[in-house]
Order: structure tokens, then C-alpha cells, then sequence
């Protein structure tokens, strides 16, 4: 059966994020297990997975002590529920872990299934606590050019990327996006970091002051942007938002779903970029990936207004039916407890710099824009030509073949536009990060040759 995989493939889903126009010319690449960190097709070929899957799988793909967490709880009660008071000891356990281990005060830990339902709960979270607060206008929530927050209505609302919006009427009424922090892209000519930060936090205080501050709810950032291709604010960005958003009582959520659990180098990406927020989504890294599971964290003023408001209402009307499923807790929580006994903070602390210091030695490429990052994070940005930073046409497809020629070199990198993404697990060695960049480097050059030779 395994011969015909691309074929039973194609003939039966409707694959996530693809252009299925193109797709059957393409086929998919079937893979069939993992090992550390890297992916086998089902030709049996090693790619070193330079994206942990999708930003993911921190720990790799073969942790066995995961694998018995899942097995140990699936044997002893592999459903229950938390509706109407239901529980069960490994959500209570989880749950506690994340407020212990929160650099924010955490009063409550609300359970979901993935990034996306955690930013959507964030949304009806804040809407709900102003309905209680006696303020049922201040509901506006503004996130920002480039974000990427989820796909259901509400969270790729938030995102702030076009193609999540075109054609799906989106995003929906309330929902504001302020600018990107990439001084690369956006800084005005000769304009210095700072004063790009200074003119950003201007912006989104001019645009609080437009729509009446008594209408703004909430601002939801990542720390560093992921999906809209690996963006670092410049240093004070942070502080300077924050400075607005207390002037005008706004709610501030960090989406941590990417950057929490030491992919920059600190438990959590607030903590590496200066950010003070109120709450936190959190997913993806939160079970290594090995579960579908993620976590919105409440502050107490919040919780005490979901009592108010579920008194009036008889009930705090939200929840999926695997919200905090007892599996998926379980591994989460033997997540974190690997996190900690391994140090893997100390770990990326470790080995980041040589990251960092490798992704940069393609500043120079002649088809590199920017190489940038923090932590276990980077991308580089394609342009077509260095000194006007223009880039390519999309029709041009450059990214497509750069991520082609690198799965031929064994290398599993992502196209974000222009932008081509690493964020390997959190376990890779000095080694082999330096394989890795030995593949990415032929890979680039590759798609040098095929660039000049379409020019
Ligand atoms: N937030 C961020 C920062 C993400 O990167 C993602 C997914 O990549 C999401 C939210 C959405 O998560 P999910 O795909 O689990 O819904």
C-alpha cells in the first residue's frame, strides 16, 4: 500500500494551507515517522526538521517518555470531562503547573484544543468581562499588520495576514490591525529603531484616540511574529505600546502560542521581549506537539467578572467538548516536567548564539535581504534586489524553490512570502544546527543559479 500513498492522498483530502490547484502536480510528501530531530518520508529518506513541524514539536519526534504519558493516562482514563463542574486529576495538575509557572498572575487556567479556539476564547474572554464591567462598548480589539492569531473567524480575524482574509469576508466588525514592527520593511528612510518603535506607539494611540478609547477592549501580540515571517520588534517596542495601552485601560494579551516555552531563550517570550501583559494564549509547545491541547491564562479581575456575568446568566456558556482532555493534559504536563529537569531554557540558551550566528552569515548573500531572529528562531528575507529591498514578484515562486531545493538537501525550512523560516525543535545540537545550515547554504545557492538563469 505504501507505494501509492500520493495517489490515495490526493484522491481523498483537502489539505490545510496548500493551493490545491496545484497540489496533484506537486503531490505531497508523505511521512511515516520521526526520529530526534528528523522526519522520514515513506521512501525512508532523513530530513532534519528545521520548523519543528509547525513551530511545534520542541522535544522532537521520538520521546518516549510522551509517548507513556499518553499511554499510561489513556489506560487509566482516557476521557473525562470539565462541563459543569466535571474534572479530572490531570487538568487540576496542569493547571496549577501553568499558574505556578506563569510570569504573570494567574488566578484561572481556561483549557482549549489548539492556538486558534485559545485567541477566539481570548476574544469572547475580554467581550464577556466588559459586559460585566458595565462597559458593553469597549469591545474593539486591535492586533496588528502581520499577525498571525488562528484561522477560525474570529482568531484569523486577529491575523493580520491578507490571504486569511480575502474571500472569506473577513475580518469581522471590531477587529483593528495597527502596524508591523519590522524596521526593515517599515522603518521610514534613515529612520533609527527607537524612533520607529516611538512613531508605532504613536500610531496605535492615534488610532485608540479615532475610534474612542471607551471602545477599545484589548491589543494581542506574539513577541516575535512567527507566520508573518519571524519578526523582531525593535528593542522598547514593547514598552512603549504597553505605555499606551495603560493610559486607555486596554487589555493586553500576549499570543505565546509560538514563543512560550524557551523558544527565545526565556520560559516565555514576554519575558525575553519586556512585555507586561494580562493574559496569555498558549498551545503548540505546551504538549510538544504530541497532543492537541492549549491554555488561555486569567487574571483574577477577569475570573471575578466571568462569576458576575455567569450569575446573571446562569452559566459561563463556552468550552469544547476536549477542553483540557485528560490524554492531552497529561502529556502536557509530562511536557513541562522535561522542560524543567532537562533545563531546555538553559539548553537554547546554550546553543542559540551559534544559531543566530550562522542564520547571519547570510546577510551577505546576494539574495538575502535581512537574516534575522532571536533564539531558536530566524528567517532569512529573499529579495531581488539588496539595495531597493524589492522583492520578488510573488508569481516568481522563489520561495517555493528554495523550500524544494532544501527538502532535497534533507532540510524541512518554510516560505513565508519571501521569508524563509527555521524554528527548530528546542533539542538540537551545536551539530546539528551546523547541518543544518550546511544544507540550507546549498539550498540557497540553488536557488541562486535558478534565479540568474530566469532573469
Ligand atoms: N497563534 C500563533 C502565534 C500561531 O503561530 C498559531 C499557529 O501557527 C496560532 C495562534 C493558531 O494555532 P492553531 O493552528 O493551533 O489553531
Amino acid at each position: 500500500m505504501t507505494d501509492n500513498y500520493a495517489a490515495r492522498d490526493l484522491a481523498t483530502i483537502a489539505h490545510p494551507y496548500a493551493n490545491l490547484a496545484t497540489l496533484p502536480d506537486q503531490g505531497p510528501v508523505v511521512m511515516e515517522r520521526g526520529d530526534g530531530v528528523y522526519v522520514y518520508d515513506s521512501a525512508g529518506k532523513p530530513y532534519l526538521e528545521g520548523m519543528s513541524g509547525l513551530w511545534c514539536a520542541s522535544l522532537g519526534f521520538s520521546n518516549a517518555e510522551l509517548v507513556e504519558a499518553a499511554r499510561e493516562q489513556m489506560a487509566r482514563l482516557p476521557f473525562n470531562h470539565l462541563f459543569a463542574g466535571r474534572s479530572h486529576d490531570p487538568a487540576i495538575a496542569l493547571a496549577e503547573k501553568l499558574k505556578d509557572m506563569a510570569p504573570i498572575p494567574v488566578s484561572r487556567v481556561f483549557f482549549c484544543n489548539s492556538g486558534s479556539e485559545a485567541n477566539d476564547t481570548q476574544i469572547k474572554l475580554v467581550w464577556y468581562m466588559n459586559n460585566a464591567l458595565g462597559r458593553p462598548n469597549k469591545k474593539k480589539i486591535i492586533s496588528r499588520q502581520r499577525a498571525y492569531h488562528g484561522v477560525t473567524i474570529a482568531s484569523a480575524s486577529l491575523t493580520g495576514l491578507p490571504g486569511n482574509h480575502a474571500d472569506f469576508d473577513l475580518p469581522i466588525a471590531g477587529i483593528l490591525h495597527t502596524a508591523c514592527p519590522h524596521h526593515y520593511r517599515y522603518a521610514h528612510e534613515g529612520e533609527s529603531e527607537e524612533d520607529f518603535a516611538t512613531r508605532l506607539a504613536n500610531e496605535l494611540e492615534e488610532m485608540i484616540l479615532r475610534e474612542g478609547p471607551d471602545t477599545v477592549a484589548a491589543f494581542i501580540a506574539e513577541p516575535v511574529m512567527g507566520a508573518g515571517g519571524v519578526i523582531v520588534p525593535p528593542a522598547g517596542y514593547f514598552e512603549k505600546i504597553q505605555a499606551v495601552l495603560d493610559r486607555y485601560d486596554v487589555y493586553m494579551i500576549a499570543d505565546e502560542v509560538i514563543c512560550g516555552f524557551g523558544r527565545l531563550g526565556e520560559m516565555f517570550g514576554s519575558q525575553a521581549l519586556g512585555m507586561r501583559p494580562d493574559s496569555m494564549s498558549l498551545a503548540k509547545a505546551l504538549s510538544a506537539a504530541y497532543m492537541p491541547i492549549s491554555a488561555v491564562l486569567i487574571p483574577e479581575r477577569m475570573y471575578q467578572a466571568m462569576v458576575d456575568e455567569s450569575r446573571k446568566n446562569g452559566a459561563f456558556y463556552h468550552g469544547f467538548t476536549y477542553s483540557g482532555h485528560p490524554v492531552a493534559a497529561a502529556v502536557a504536563l509530562k511536557t513541562i516536567e522535561i522542560y524543567e529537569r532537562d533545563d531546555i531554557v538553559g539548553h537554547v540558551r546554550k546553543v542559540a548564539p551559534l544559531f543566530q550566528q550562522r542564520l547571519r552569515e547570510f546577510s551577505e548573500h546576494p539574495l538575502v535581504g535581512e537574516a534575522r531572529g532571536m533564539g531558536l528562531m530566524g528567517a532569512l528575507e529573499l529579495v531581488a534586489d539588496r539595495k531597493t529591498k524589492a522583492a520578488f514578484p510573488a508569481q516568481a515562486g522563489v520561495g517555493a524553490m528554495f523550500t524544494r531545493y532544501a527538502a532535497e538537501e534533507g532540510l524541512i525550512a518554510r516560505s513565508l512570502g519571501d521569508s524563509m523560516a527555521l524554528c527548530p525543535p528546542l533539542i538540537i545540537t551545536e551539530s546539528e544546527i551546523d547541518l543544518l545550515f550546511e544544507r540550507l547554504a546549498i539550498a540557497l545557492d540553488r536557488t541562486t543559479v535558478w534565479v540568474n538563469s530566469a532573469r
